[in-house]
């Protein structure tokens, strides 16, 4: 069988580029979010390829924050891990260089623990204005 086409017979198709079509993903996995202050998602990738995704939330077996509410300290969710920190932690050894592609711009110690899993590169959708103030 041969499967062909041209560009008059795809119509409108578009191909995503790769920036685009993680950071979709990542909108994705904030969706499972359990904080609703803030639905942030972390593709982390090698090479095009997913390695690991993380959303923020509770610790595992903890109650969540749609659950029992927020712990709010100085205007901060403290119930939840970051979405970077939750795909960090699942980050096993891959390889090098790691990207990140997050929904919304990073805080500054979810950017330090990058640097320490050798993620070369973040790429994120929304600012955050003060990279203190995500969620
Ligand atoms: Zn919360
Ligand atoms: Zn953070």
């Amino acid at each position: 069988m041969t499967v062909s086409g041209t560009a008059s017979t795809l119509g409108d198709y578009k191909r995503l580029e790769w920036t685009a079509y993680f950071l979709n993903i990542a909108k994705a996995v904030a969706l499972r979010s359990t904080c609703p202050r803030l639905q942030v998602g972390a593709v982390i990738t090698l090479e095009n390829k997913i390695v690991t995704t993380g959303y923020n939330g509770a610790p595992s077996g903890e109650p969540h924050c749609t659950e029992v509410g927020c712990i709010i300290v100085d205007g901060h969710c403290k119930r939840t891990f970051h979405a970077e920190e939750n795909a960090l932690a699942h980050l096993g050894l891959h390889g090098y260089p790691l990207k990140m592609y997050v929904t919304h711009e990073p805080c500054v110690i979810c950017r330090e623990m990058a640097k320490m899993y050798l993620i070369h590169d973040i790429i994120w959708e929304n600012p955050y204005g003060d990279h203190d103030d995500e969620n």
